[in-house]
């Protein structure tokens, strides 16, 4: 099966994932403000009843965010899994490239997304079983070696999730020019049977074509504002980091997509660890999903709008 147009069809897909109510936030008396219309939609009410906040009695009270996809806490790990990653597997067993990212503040649920507990597990085991439940199904000949990291940058630094003990991690330029995260860990394989870390591809014939399939998972962790924290130089330098790179995400998109018309336009790949990372992932036939997490409460409001609207032009680029 081709995958190519497809593939292309679908670059950027941009997710919200509503976590429930937590026990705290019950406790402290929040409301929920955030609600899922449909499968698409949400809707953000501000809880603010200060009819002396002129500002804030001026401005709609309600605003509503598009999304390719939304999920509330009705939504199982099943659910956000197949949705958001599942259709990914062809593709990358084909030999494309796709990367998963869980964007949003502190406690919003991205690690609950993508790594879960032992009994609800998240995108990446799901993953993992799926890939080699493909490879091992397949009848063709398979020729193919995929490979799978799961990470976090925080601050522009990357962190091997797979192996957190091994410190922060540069980005290198290899002769090919592609990028690569020095000493990560990544699961390989040719064959599910055989799950080995750091496996290279075996070519035996070097006329042979062997497709290279890679995913990466990554956690965006600490998207919270200033404002919402008593350390405030700390965050503030943690939000200008995010910033980073999430606009030189959307200019990497942006650039990417006008490319196709008159203006070639020049991609800056360069400008964050995410975009350098990327780079494959967006430039060629590869995918990207964005999911966005956040929390449900009225007390993390200001948080869940400020997140909205970057998820928001992510998507409309
Ligand atoms: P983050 O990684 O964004 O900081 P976590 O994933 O650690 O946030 O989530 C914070 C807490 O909320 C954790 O205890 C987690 O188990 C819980 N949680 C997050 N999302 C959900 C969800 N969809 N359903 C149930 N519990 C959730
Ligand atoms: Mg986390």
């Amino acid at each position: 099966k081709d995958l190519r147009g497809e593939w292309k069809d679908h670059q950027l897909t941009v997710a919200l994932r509503i976590r429930p109510l937590n026990d705290a936030e019950i406790e402290e008396g929040a409301t929920t403000v955030a609600h899922k219309i449909d499968s698409q939609m949400v809707v953000l009410m501000d809880p603010c009843e200060d009819a002396d906040n002129v500002l804030r009695a001026n401005r709609s009270r309600e605003k509503t965010y598009m999304f390719d996809v939304a999920f509330d806490y009705t939504a199982t790990q099943e659910d956000v899994y197949v949705a958001t990653t599942k259709n990914l597997i062809d593709g990358v067993i084909a030999g494309y490239n796709a990367t998963v990212f869980a964007y949003g503040p502190t406690g919003a649920g991205k690690t609950y997304t993508m790594l879960g507990l032992d009994s609800e597990p998240g995108i990446y085991i799901r993953t993992l079983n799926d890939l080699f439940r493909a490879i091992e199904d397949s009848t063709e000949d398979l020729n193919c070696s995929v490979y799978m990291s799961y990470i976090e940058i925080y601050n522009e630094m990357i962190r091997d999730l797979l192996n957190p003990s091994s410190g922060y991690l540069e980005l290198r330029e290899d002769a090919k020019g592609e990028i690569r995260i020095a000493g990560i860990t990544e699961f390989s394989t040719c064959n599910a049977k055989e799950v080995t870390v750091k496996q290279k591809s075996r070519v035996k014939d070097i006329n042979e074509e062997v497709r290279v399939g890679k995913l990466f998972m990554v956690d965006l962790a600490g998207t919270e504002r200033a404002s919402q924290t008593q350390n405030r130089g700390k965050r503030m330098k943690e939000g200008a980091h995010i910033n980073r790179s999430l606009l030189a995400l959307a200019n990497c998109i942006n650039a990417l997509s006008e490319k196709g018309g008159k203006g070639a336009q020049f991609v800056n790949y360069r400008d964050s660890k995410l975009t350098r990372l990327l780079k494959d992932a967006l430039g060629g036939n590869s995918r990207t999903v964005m999911i966005t997490h956040i929390s449900p409460a009225s007390s993390n409001f200001e948080e869940s709008r400020n997140t909205l609207v970057y998820a928001d032009k992510a998507k409309n680029i």
